[in-house]
């Protein structure tokens, strides 16, 4: 329904869902079976979020396909063939294509549609949205499916414009194929981006100059076409992986959990532990080693030295061995990547590795790029330098309460929330795996699938009850970000600088943002506060769902 606002032509829907990712898609085909009319607004020309984006050369999952994929359809995953045990950004691409085919959900997208504000109007209970393109939606409840990595970012580096040559972001790559063939091209970042990218780079161009300021922990994703057989087991008993998946805390299946403390290991068994999982793939299966990984300084150094051995073994060059090997950072404490044949890229003669900890970059020039130490002459420039990650694309938007705080005021210290789906003071509205929840540390569509399960459901509530609005408690929101901290200072993730604290942003404030108890107790948690009639919501009407 269409009605005049202003200048402006308004549309007036029950929810409106910003982005079309994976949290996006499942959030428009689940709210519609309550026969809402939902409505979907983003800011790419297509669907797939991540994978619509992060088209760089090497870009592909690190959890297996056959988990990083949608479990709410069984027609969905029995008919969906995935090529490879970690396929790349083109198959994930293909398969969210498929995905908003299949059910139908283009009809409601708004492609080319990127919201700048979002704002509640108490007097009418609804959320007034605009767009860049002039457009204005009204909506009783919003769903906030922004993604926790989307919105890129590059560093503020004196120059970049002098720069003569091409210059990209991982996370905005081009939807032609970019050539390297001949080119002296440099790589700024060793993330996972660049890992994933430096190898298949190094294959095109002529020099790869990688501008290195802390080195990763990377283990070889044992990457494979799968095996028609495997994957024939497998579907025959997809029900029942899925629901082993729901059960661990990173919602993947098939890792049985540790049992013992490194401790209790002797120096040969802890060897023998490692050297099995190098290699196998998955990050997990290397995490899961001992209980105490993540929790113990003395245990993780142990797994740590165990992967730098592996570099050194790998590197020819002791001196560059001995630059890529970490030693300033927990091994898991940042996602672990996974790579098809990264340390042994940095054999090639024309690949080389620049310590820009050491000799920090001081500008982009017209030529290329300049150290404390020297210049480089470079004709293209990769910045894989990562996200303003889980609050960026959330606080990218004009979100407050008309007469009330913005968001960027109500967070103005690191983000709050009760169980990183509500905000304290913002009614019906929702975040898909925001901050405070599980999120970044598990299987992303699992953790998607959960929070819009769960959406979905109290919204039935409010649909049978009559109530209007629903809102998280200050008090309630003020618990559960203790609670949040509390489990992440019994760990050693805190510790580390990265994206999850907010420290890969300069000024930033840093507070550790994932809820790290695991996905299992997570799901369950929040299962049992739906059996409890929902405390820590409050609702607007008298008949309201938790009274
Ligand atoms: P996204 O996919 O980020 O989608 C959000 C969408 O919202 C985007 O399309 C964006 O354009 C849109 N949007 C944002 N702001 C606005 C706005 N203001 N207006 C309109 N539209 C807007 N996770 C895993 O679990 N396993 C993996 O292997 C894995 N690999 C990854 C690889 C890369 C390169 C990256 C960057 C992330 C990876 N992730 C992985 C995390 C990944 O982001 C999630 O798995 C998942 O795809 C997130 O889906 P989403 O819908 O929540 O967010
Ligand atoms: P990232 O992990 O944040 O890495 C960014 C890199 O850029 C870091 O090495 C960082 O160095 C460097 N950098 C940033 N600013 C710099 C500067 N001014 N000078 C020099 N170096 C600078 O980003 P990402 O690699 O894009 O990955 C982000 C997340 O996306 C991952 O953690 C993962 O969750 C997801 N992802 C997953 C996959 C996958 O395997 N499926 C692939 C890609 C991404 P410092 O560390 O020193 O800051």
């Amino acid at each position: 329904m269409a009605m005049q606002a202003g200048f402006r032509r308004e549309t007036k829907v029950d929810v409106i869902v910003v982005g079309a990712g994976f949290g996006g898609l499942y959030a428009l085909h689940k709210l519609r079976s309550l026969g809402y009319q939902v409505e979907v607004l983003e800011a790419g020309s297509g669907v797939g979020g991540t994978w619509y984006w992060n088209r760089y050369p090497g870009a592909r999952c690190d959890v297996e396909s056959l988990e990083y994929s949608y479990s709410f359809s069984e027609s969905l995953q029995q008919d969906w063939e995935w090529p490879e045990r970690f396929s790349g950004q083109a198959d994930i691409l293909r398969y969210a294509n498929h995905v908003a085919d299949r059910f139908d959900l283009r009809r409601d997208i708004h492609f080319n549609t990127r919201v700048v504000s979002a704002i509640y109007q108490g007097s009418s209970n609804q959320w007034k949205i605009t767009t860049d393109t002039g457009e204005c939606f009204s909506a009783r409840f919003c769903v906030m499916a922004t993604g926790n990595l989307s919105l890129p970012r590059v560093p503020n580096f004196k120059g970049l414009r002098a720069f003569k040559g091409q210059w990209y972001h991982t996370g905005q790559w081009p939807k032609h194929k970019v050539d390297f063939t001949g080119l002296r091209v440099g790589v700024i970042g060793t993330g996972s981006s660049a890992i994933q990218l430096i190898p298949v780079v190094a294959k095109e161009a002529k020099e790869l100059t990688v501008f290195q300021r802390t080195a990763n922990f990377s283990l070889p994703s044992g990457n494979s076409p799968l095996d028609r057989d495997f994957v024939k087991n497998f579907k025959s008993r997809y029900a029942a992986h899925r629901l082993e998946a729901e059960r661990t805390p990173f919602g993947i299946a098939g890792h049985p959990p540790p049992t013992q403390f490194s401790r209790e290991a002797t120096p040969e068994e802890r060897e023998q532990a490692y050297k099995a999982r190098w290699g196998t793939g998955g990050n997990i299966a290397f995490l899961y080693a001992y209980k105490d990984l993540l929790t113990d300084k003395e245990a993780n150094e142990i797994a740590s030295e165990f992967v730098r051995q592996q570099i050194r073994k790998t590197v020819k060059d002791p001196a560059v061995a001995e630059l890529l090997a970490p030693k300033d950072h927990y091994i898991g404490t940042k996602r672990l990547c996974l790579d098809s044949g990264y340390y042994e890229t940095f054999n090639h003669s024309h690949v080389h590795l620049v310590d820009v900890k050491t000799h920090p970059i001081e500008e982009i020039t017209e030529t290329g790029i300049r150290t404390s130490h020297r210049d480089y002459r470079l004709d293209a420039i990769i910045f894989a330098t990562g996200f303003d990650a889980m609050t960026g694309a959330l606080l990218d938007i004009d979100i407050r309460v008309e007469q009330g705080p913005s968001l960027r005021e109500h967070w103005a210290h690191g983000p709050t929330t009760y169980l990183g789906i509500f905000i304290a003071g913002f009614p019906n509205l929702f975040m898909i795996t925001g901050p405070g929840s599980p999120s970044v540390k598990s299987n992303m569509i699992a953790a998607i699938e959960q929070h819009v399960d769960w959406i979905h459901d109290l919204l039935a509530r409010i649909q049978s009850t009559g109530v209007n609005t629903v809102e998280a408690t200050p008090e309630a929101e003020s618990a559960w970000v203790n609670h949040v901290n509390d489990v992440a200072n019994g760990t050693l993730y805190p510790l580390t600088n990265s994206w999850y604290t907010g420290s890969n942003i300069p000024g930033k404030p840093r507070v550790f943002m994932p809820y790290v108890a695991g996905l299992d107790k997570y799901r369950d948690h929040c299962a049992q506060l739906a059996r409890a009639a929902y405390p820590g919501l409050k609702c607007s009407s008298p008949s309201a769902v938790n009274h």
